[in-house]
């Protein structure tokens, strides 16, 4: 019914379906036979009944009496039906004659006539209700001339009328003494065409109506209808509900096999696989048997299963922890979330059973729900027999109640282990020069105590210690200072050697008040200072002699070292230090020390590329007069800031301002004489390191990936030896250009960690990103350039995983704990081994043991030079040994000192065979090298146990020493 092209949805009414029906109500020329109208008086109007070339009925009223003054005549049409409408259209076709046409221009002779209308529920007519719509006048009027050309000229007139509120109306056409003939009279209204519209359909209606199997969508269809006829302003639409699919603006069933859930798509879909539709009509299918969904899986997901048993499952015993690893299962179901759980059983001696594992076993990461193939699990009983069993699930094992659990069954039996820690260690008695100390046996004695050793040191002085051994849990320790703090440490040991020490407890001598000591100690302290001062002098004169280039060499501990030669501002001829700002009285003084000053106009900030603590981070051209244009980042300071926020936003460009080397981020100046205050750096168009890396996974070779570390390294190296503890370094604070050149950033001292989204608050207090820093600097804040080395160790493993988190999920205590018991990450997926153990070298508990920047920067060309020595990537095996083994230090031209075998042997605990490797005349690492099991049983080692852990260590020194042998392309 539609007149406005194609029907159904696709019918928009921006096409322009504007067309409106009419329906004539009245229409004089399609009368046959006699209207039948009324006219009064009787010799007014009348009737003239004429035929059209067709000899179609012509029903022509006229009058003309325009001679006689007076004239007042009426024609009244038939009762019309309004059939609802509430406005109808009157279209009247009439001649009329021109008065000045007639001869003697009749003063009486009208070119008008009025129109009436009456309204009325029923026939009956009263003459006096009628109501005037309009006085009707020709456009054009005839004349004598063109009668006697007989051209008729026809007047079409519309008028309007309503609003009609009553069934029907009458017609009045009044004349006053006009030459009229009436042609045609058709009364008409306008109706908005029938149309489905959004599956709407609607007649004059307001509200449309959703075709069948079809509901609203949001909210129930509506459109206007104006009095013309045409469409307005469609509000809501229908969709076929579920079930049905739109087809040529119908909703239509579902086949047997498909389906349709509202909303998802729009036709009816192939129901997925392992799913069936028996009916038609189906909103969803229902899943085979032994086939599942879970509500989160979309309906076009195929039905699922639970997966097969892990495979491939092994296990790698060190001491008593055991490094379980599995591949994933042959089906894991169909879907992508497969997870492992592990149950762990000891079992009972004498064929008892099995009895579960308890709490005290840890589980690293975590027990269930592990998305890794591989767990570790430490704390287990030594020489004990255990039995894991592995069980891989998915989204739906839960629901597969029927379906029989596939596990993988690993029997493990722990080996000798040393005690586990001393855990507590109390005060008892205190004198002035002494203090008792006490502790109980470890949790986990693993064997029978021969001894304890007592190691203790003043607070800060670490370097020298002292080691009592004890076969009691107690002790008086004498000969301390009075008034001092000292450290405290203790360690058992068993038939299978030292456990590792306790954690470190502080505790305090008496004071010691005579005035007598009082001049005594004032006497040492003189004595001290001027030690001090001969030993400094001694140091200066060395580092005199010994400068070759403008800045200091790596030093063991740059922090002790500054202490030695910035305080107070003492500085040496040609060796370059970094200043601490802090020693500035007035910061803007160090500012502007170390920072050229840029006037504003001479930046254009162009784009936001970041945010900053302090503000946003943009980048613009800088043009400096006389300077060729270069792009820079822009790091603002917001308004509103503090004078102290000030102070700490520009000491950040104080530090800066004080490095100049390509692998450090270069400061171009700052604007602190106009707001915002601003700092300006070189532009790194890659932006951060750990972003970097993860939108390009596995897209870089590893010897790219090598050069960036190299770059690091190499940035690292010259802070260190400028005396400058970086703290914060991780893949976050580096930055990397267009050409994959990595510089270090985010430089300030405490304020970088305040920064730090991922520094947490220690138990003392401080913020530290647990997860990059070593150790001693999470316990007692000792940050060194080797403990930067241990965060370089890190980002070496952020960069080799391509930007992973390193310990994924674990919590910052449970880190904190790993770490401590000799957990180390194990290798990246597909990392080159050689740089594995460099990273494990940078993880060496013993600080001292780690290698220093330009051990690393050296070793790092080597690799480079030699990509071969690449070629052999971790594999899985390694990834596990390599796991609770302290490493040796590097070796090879690298080192600034080599390993001795006494060294080797303690760092892998069998310090006790030291002699008879001596005596065995085993007494350099080369030497070491080459030996087999026999010549370890010729010297001593009767142990299977020892044999094997030497042999292994003894392997993968091979692996070091040899991995420059052979090419290949990498
Ligand atoms: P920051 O406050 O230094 O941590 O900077 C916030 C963010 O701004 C960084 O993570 C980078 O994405 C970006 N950004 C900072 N400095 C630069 C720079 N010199 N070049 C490019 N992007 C930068």
């Amino acid at each position: 019914e539609s007149q406005c092209g194609p029907r159904g949805p696709e019918v928009h009414y921006s096409q322009g379906c504007l067309f409106s029906l009419t329906v004539n109500l009245l229409d004089s020329r399609s009368v046959i036979g006699d209207l039948g109208w009324v006219a009064y008086p009787k010799n007014g109007w009348e009737e003239i009944g004429e035929v059209d070339e067709d000899y179609a009925p012509i029903h022509t009223y006229q009058v003309c009496r325009v001679m006689e003054q007076n004239q007042n005549n009426w024609l009244h049409t038939n009762w019309i039906l309004t059939e609802g409408a509430q406005r109808v259209f009157i279209e009247l076709k009439f001649t009329l004659r021109d008065c000045n046409s007639l001869p003697g221009g009749v003063g009486t002779c009208k070119e008008t006539f009025n129109m009436y209308y009456y309204e009325t529920n029923d026939r009956v007519m009263k003459e006096s209700r009628y109501i005037k719509i309009d006085t009707i006048a020709a456009d054009e009027s005839f004349t004598e001339l063109d009668l006697g050309d007989r051209v008729m000229k026809l007047n079409t007139e519309v008028r309007d009328l309503g609003p009609l509120t009553h069934k029907g109306f009458y017609l009045a056409f009044q004349d006053l003494g006009a030459c009229i003939a009436l042609v045609s009279v058709r009364v008409f209204y306008k109706r908005c065409p029938f149309l489905v519209k959004s599956l709407a359909s609607q007649l004059v209606e307001v509200v449309g109506r959703c075709v069948n199997n079809s509901i609203p969508l949001y909210e129930p269809p509506r459109m206007h209808c104006s009095t013309e006829g045409e469409w307005l302003v469609p509000i809501g639409k229908c969709v076929c509900q579920s079930g049905f699919e739109e087809i040529n603006g119908s909703c239509q069933v579902c086949k047997v096999g498909f389906y349709r859930s509202l909303l998802e798509s729009l036709a009816c879909s192939k129901c997925p696989p392992h799913s069936v539709a028996r009916q038609t009509g189906a909103t969803a299918c229902s899943c085979e048997d032994g086939y599942h969904k879970i509500d989160s899986d979309p309906p076009n997901m195929a039905c699922t299963r639970p997966p097969s048993a892990p495979r491939n499952a092994i296990s790698n015993v060190n001491e008593t922890s055991v490094f379980l690893e599995w591949s994933v299962p042959l089906d894991t179901g169909g879907r992508k979330d497969v997870r492992y759980n592990i149950l762990c059983r000891r079992v009972l001696p004498d064929g008892r059973g099995l009895e579960e594992c308890g709490p005290n076993v840890r589980f690293l990461p975590r027990r269930v729900g592990l998305s890794n193939t591989s767990v570790m699990v430490a704390d287990l009983q030594s020489h004990t027999n255990y039995s894991f069993l592995l069980e891989a699930v998915n989204g739906v094992s839960e629901l597969a109640k029927d379906h029989a659990k596939q596990y993988v069954t690993l029997n493990v039996t722990t080996n000798q282990a040393a005690p586990s820690p001393v855990s507590v260690v109390r005060k008892g008695h205190t004198g002035k020069s002494s203090i008792a100390v006490s502790w109980a046996e470890p949790d986990r004695p693993n064997g029978i105590i021969l001894e304890y050793e007592i190691k203790y040191f003043e607070k800060e002085q670490d370097s020298s210690y002292t080691i009592i051994k004890s076969k009691e849990t107690e002790m008086v320790v004498e000969g301390l200072k009075p008034s001092s703090a000292y450290i405290f440490q203790v360690r058992a040991r068993t038939s299978a050697g030292y456990g590792a020490f306790s954690r470190r407890f502080e505790f305090q001598t008496s004071p010691y008040l005579t005035a007598t000591s009082e001049r005594a100690q004032a006497s040492i302290v003189a004595v001290a200072i001027t030690l001090a001062l001969v030993l400094l002098a001694v140091v200066a004169g060395f580092l005199l002699s010994g400068r070759r280039c403008g800045y200091s060499k790596a030093k063991q501990d740059p922090e002790e070292e500054k202490m030695h030669f910035h305080n107070g501002h003492i500085k040496f001829p040609g060796v370059r230090t970094y200043i601490d700002p802090l020693t500035y009285e007035d910061p803007n003084q160090a500012v502007h020390e170390f920072a050229q000053e840029i006037d504003v106009s001479f930046i254009s900030i162009e784009r936001i590329i970041g945010a900053g603590e302090f503000g946003e981070v943009c980048s613009g051209p800088l043009r400096l007069p006389g300077k060729r244009e270069i792009q820079v980042a822009i790091k603002t300071l917001k308004a509103g800031y503090t004078e102290q926020q000030r102070r700490d936003f520009l000491w950040e460009a104080s530090i800066m301002g004080q490095f100049n080397h390509p692998n450090i981020i270069r400061l171009e100046g700052v604007v602190t004489k106009s707001k915002p205050v601003m700092i300006i750096t070189e532009y790194m168009e890659n932006g951060s390191l750990d972003t970097f890396l993860k939108k390009n996974d596995a897209q870089f070779t590893v010897i790219q990936l090598v050069g960036m570390l190299r770059g690091i390294a190499s940035g690292m190296r010259y802070l260190s030896d400028m005396g400058y503890v970086h703290r914060d370094l991780a893949a976050r604070n580096i930055l990397v250009n267009s050409n994959l050149v990595c510089k270090v950033s985010d430089f300030g001292l405490s304020r970088v960690l305040e920064d730090d989204p991922e520094a947490a608050y220690t138990t003392r207090g401080g913020k530290i990103p647990i997860r990059w820093t070593a150790p001693e600097a999470i316990a007692y804040r000792k940050f060194t350039s080797a403990s930067d080395v241990w965060s370089y160790g890190i980002v070496m493993w952020e960069v080799m995983s391509y930007g992973e988190r390193p310990y994924w999920e674990m919590s910052n205590q449970d880190v904190i704990k790993a770490v401590e018991e000799s957990y180390r990450l194990p290798g990246p997926m597909d990392c080159p081994e050689a740089l594995y153990h460099l990273m494990m070298d940078c993880w060496q508990r013993e600080r001292s043991n780690r290698p220093k920047f330009d051990e690393i920067v050296c070793l790092l060309d080597k690799f480079i030079r030699n990509p071969s020595s690449l070629k052999k990537l971790v594999n899985s095996s390694h990834r596990v040994s390599n796991l609770l083994v302290e490493h040796a230090s590097i070796d090879g031209d690298c080192s600034t000192r080599s390993q001795t075998v006494g060294e080797w042997l303690d760092s892998i605990k069998m310090g006790r065979y030291t002699e008879l490797f001596m005596e065995g005349g085993y007494s350099s690492l080369e030497t070491v090298a080459q030996m087999t099991s026999e010549d370890l049983r010729r010297v001593g080692v009767n142990l299977a146990g020892h044999q094997k852990k030497i042999i292994t260590s003894i392997q993968e020194m091979r692996v070091h020493m040899n991995s420059t042998s052979s090419t290949v392309k990498i």
